[in-house]
């Protein structure tokens, strides 16, 4: 309905920075017209959703690397490379509508096949997905890391063509393989498949059209190139070595002094199989690495790659807040990570990820609370996508 008021009401609110008592959000038109945390009585005309005094108000959550077009099946690869548009857009429009159920009202989507998320957002109506930013195909070397997503490119005119292409389509990033990945045959995650030269050639014409630019990379030779382009955001930032993983406290240093934001790959369901014996090797140590990052002082935001594999499917983003907080991050951090932060890692500060007047009117709603058991975001009790609920 247009033009009524909500006010949805808890015993505490989460804004996406700090934390208030007795708040009332006043929504309208699917935008929120004011928060309001002194406990005052809400305009008469307002229509009240109550929660009760123990429960949470927060902003919708916010993935900043999923895979809407990937379904979260052992055969995610061939299935998202081989099957028909209208198939893999069946997939997608599934994946976005799991996210929303499980407070994700946000996502970045890293690597559809074909733009297809750019036809999802155009036929699926709001309420029935998250808010997307879109990359398109990452932009990758013939025979590279996802080519079969359709966005390899090489070369200056190649790669300013792929950049503008995607500014073209409504893109609002663009995802770039700086290096190999683990999940396609004859790709090595430590093969750095663009130089620093063509690196910066890419960030700079997306940032000319005015799209962001994120880097996926394991490889530790490769990130010092990747920081040196001006890439917005680092995917995975895992450090791979052939030894293992080898963190470089020099390049976390400097992320930290850039404040660029490092997307870290957290949540998964027990028991994920790794993609190979050297990945498996490979990833012993990645317990170790999260800690340190998250510790640094980094711009952290949970990045989870859902859609990819069993492990990961597309409403994994709770537990990826759950496991931040075993990594040794704050439960408030955590919190600001996958609202505020994020929404300014992906370009939608101000509108999403915060509960403030003119921001967008998407709301989660928990029964307890989360900096007393970040498992409570799982304790959903409504969710709310341009002021509609959604569940
Ligand atoms: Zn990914």
């Amino acid at each position: 309905m247009r033009n009524t008021l909500l006010a949805l009401r808890a015993g505490h609110v989460f804004d996406g920075t700090d934390v208030g008592r007795s708040g009332t959000v006043l929504v309208e038109d699917g935008v929120i017209r004011d928060v309001d945390l002194t406990g005052a009585t809400p305009p008469e005309h307002a229509t009240v959703r109550d929660f009760g005094p123990d429960a949470w108000l927060l902003p919708g959550l916010i993935d900043a690397h999923v895979h809407l077009c990937w379904d979260a099946g052992r055969d995610a690869v061939a299935h998202v490379a081989s099957d028909d548009r209208d198939t893999v857009l069946d997939t997608a429009r599934d994946a976005a509508a799991t996210m929303l159920r499980a407070g994700v009202t946000t996502v970045r989507d890293l690597g559809d096949r074909d733009f297809l998320t750019l036809d999802l957002r155009e036929r699926v109506p709001a309420e029935r997905r998250p808010d997307i930013v879109a990359a398109g195909p990452p932009i990758t070397t013939r025979g590279g890391h996802c080519h079969f997503l359709g966005g390899a490119a090489e070369g200056a005119a190649e790669l300013l063509a792929a950049v503008r292409q995607r500014a073209e389509r409504g893109c609002e990033v663009v995802k770039v393989m700086a290096a190999g990945g683990n999940m396609t045959p004859g790709s090595d995650a430590l093969h750095q498949q663009y130089g620093l030269a063509d690196l910066r050639l890419i960030v700079d014409e997306a940032h000319r059209l005015g799209l962001r630019a994120a880097a996926h990379v394991h490889a530790a030779d490769t990130i010092g190139d990747v920081i040196e382009a001006g890439f917005d955001t680092i995917e995975h930032f895992s450090f791979f070595t052939a030894e293992g993983i080898a963190l470089r406290q020099e390049l976390l240093d400097e992320v930290v002094r850039r404040g660029i934001f490092v997307s870290l790959t957290v949540g998964a369901l027990p028991g994920m199989v790794p993609p190979s014996p050297t990945a498996a090797a490979r990833i012993g140590g990645l317990p170790d690495l999260v800690a340190k990052v998250v510790a640094s002082g980094a711009r952290v935001v949970p990045g989870t790659d859902a859609g990819i594999e069993p492990a990961k499917p597309h409403d994994i983003l709770p537990q990826a807040l759950i496991q931040l907080t075993e990594y040794g991050m704050p439960a408030i951090d955590v919190l600001r990570s996958a609202t505020s932060v994020a929404a300014e890692a992906v370009g939608r500060s101000g509108r999403k990820g915060v509960l403030r007047a003119g921001a967008d009117a998407d709301v989660l709603v928990l029964g307890d609370s989360p900096l007393a058991d970040m498992s409570a975001v799982t304790d959903i009790l409504a969710v709310y996508r341009a002021g509609r609920r959604v569940r």
